[in-house]
């Protein structure tokens, strides 16, 4: 699983770079570590998308790939959600 976006040497600096498009999308600085924190940004933000909850359909803000149920189906899914179990 490869992040979208990576820091690549730019001239005499770094650069973050598009992957698929191999576009530049920041400036160049000379600091590789503002590439960095720039790049993880981009990375984390792209991640980030509306996707329908794979439980009830609702689209919802993931986190990730690892993220595809919505809140309320999550909670509902919590195998130490004792809600039902109180009453035996
Ligand atoms: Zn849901």
């Amino acid at each position: 699983m490869s992040d979208p976006f990576e820091v690549k040497k730019s001239g005499y600096g770094w650069a973050v770079f598009d992957r698929r498009t191999r576009n530049k999308v920041s400036p160049q600085v000379s600091s590789l570590r503002a590439a960095e924190d720039f790049c993880r940004d981009l990375n984390r933000e792209a991640r980030r998308r509306l996707r329908p909850c794979l439980c009830c359909g609702s689209p919802f803000l993931s986190e990730g790939p690892h993220n595809r149920m919505c809140d309320r189906c999550r909670r509902g899914a919590d195998p130490f959600d004792r809600r039902q179990g109180l009453s035996a």
